[in-house]
């Protein structure tokens, strides 16, 4: 199963991987925000997730490693 790592404190919240995400697993936390200010973005459902990496080829910030 592919495992979506997130560096939660480099993620600004632009939301452009939310968008790309094929199985829309992508989305920004409500309950968090990291030391920059930033609510994160977090995987609601690792299961789903392909490992198609279209989220870290977008991420501006490098923010994803992606685990096949
Ligand atoms: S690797 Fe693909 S399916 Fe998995 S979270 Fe990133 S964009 Fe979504
Ligand atoms: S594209 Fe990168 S910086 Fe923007 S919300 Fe997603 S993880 Fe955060």
């Amino acid at each position: 199963m592919a495992r979506v790592i997130i560096d939660k404190e480099a993620c600004k919240g632009c939301g452009l991987c939310e968008i790309v995400c094929p199985k829309k697993i992508l989305v920004l936390s409500e309950s968090e925000l990291n030391k920059k200010g930033y609510s994160p973005i977090e995987v609601t459902d690792m299961s789903l997730c392909n490992a198609c990496c279209s989220c870290a080829k977008m991420c501006p910030d490098f923010v994803f490693v992606i685990e096949k």
